[in-house]
């Protein structure tokens, strides 16, 4: 299959790896070639991590990259697009504008997908005169890691359409979970709640980072603690999600903690800047540092 995927991001560059890897010819878009350079070269890490485990060969790890081309230009980038999925920053006149161009610019017949956490499927599909063709496919981050593709269907998402995605994921070595679609869907509907509540926890001196991080890991038996987690997600995209359940569903209880507005605005997004409620290390992602928010 010809897949475009727009946003070579965490997300973004991700999808590209597990498309490729899997044999569909993959063109990765961005707005600056800086953003596909580091994108490419997350995609070669992560490749050479998966041949040093033994779960790929030099060859493989060598078709899978030659499999994936990066442009700037999207038009030109999902002209022969089967399908695109969309990756880029998670802002509702972002993805809306890129909606309209892609409508103008893909054939007729080419599904378009989001990776959007939270924003309405259908309002995203309104914006195309393809409304059947539109679904939310939400993959996890690391993305080659986790199994789940959650499946979202819009007011008028087709089961054709649904099927053909629900295929692919499960083709791709992916599990497909299909819902509708509501605010959050149920993946962060469920989850950014829970951070929320961590950091408003922290925010009013209840525990500091270490202490409920700890909590949740030992208590509830989560890998990683959520204010971890939500470093890992970008503080920014956590904050978006809360802002999108909070309109929603009209509901106070969803209103983001004013202490993750403010690391937003510091610019303090997380491991993608640095510095979130841990600190990390130049490159890498393991090496948490200090907790750099205490009481
Ligand atoms: P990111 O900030 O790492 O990457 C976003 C990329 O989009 C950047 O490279 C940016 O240059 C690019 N971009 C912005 N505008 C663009 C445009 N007009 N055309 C092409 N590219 C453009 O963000 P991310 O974490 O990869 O998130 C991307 C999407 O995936 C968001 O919708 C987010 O909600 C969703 N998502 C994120 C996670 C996560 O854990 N981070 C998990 C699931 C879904």
């Amino acid at each position: 299959m010809n897949i475009s995927v727009i946003g070579a991001g965490q997300m973004g560059n991700g999808i590209a790896h597990v498309f490729a890897q899997s044999g569909h010819k993959v063109t990765l878009i961005d707005i600056a070639q800086a953003g596909l350079d580091k994108g490419m070269a997350t995609i070669a890490k992560n490749l050479d991590r998966q041949v040093a485990k033994g779960a790929l060969n030099e060859e493989q790890k060598a078709a899978t990259l030659k499999n994936i081309t990066t442009i700037t230009d999207m038009a030109a980038g999902v002209k022969a697009a089967e399908l695109v999925v969309e990756a880029a920053t998670e802002n509702v006149d972002l993805k809306l504008r890129i909606f309209r161009d892609l409508d103008a610019n893909a054939p007729s017949g080419c599904i378009l997908a989001t990776n959007t956490s939270s924003i309405s499927i259908t309002r995203i599909a309104a914006a195309t005169k393809r409304s059947g063709n539109v679904i939310g496919m939400h993959f996890m981050n690391p993305v080659p890691v986790m199994k789940l593709v959650e499946v979202i269907r819009g007011y008028d998402t087709t089961d054709a359409v649904t099927k053909t995605v629900v295929d692919l994921s499960t083709a791709i070595g992916k599990v497909p979970v299909t819902v509708n679609d509501y605010a959050g869907f149920i993946a962060n509907r469920i989850l950014m709640p829970m951070i929320n509540e961590s950091i408003e926890a922290l925010f009013q001196g209840v525990g500091g980072v270490a202490e409920i991080d700890a909590i949740m890991k030992l208590g509830m038996a989560h890998p990683m603690g959520p204010l971890q987690l939500a470093d890992f997600i970008g503080l920014d995209t956590c904050l978006a999600i809360l802002r999108v359940l909070h309109e929603g569903f009209g509901n106070p209880k969803y209103a983001p903690c004013p202490l993750l507005v403010q690391m937003v605005t510091a610019g303090k997004l997380g491991v993608k800047s640095g510095e979130g409620f841990y600190q990390y290390t130049a490159g890498s992602k393991e090496q948490v540092v200090a907790p750099s928010f205490r009481r």
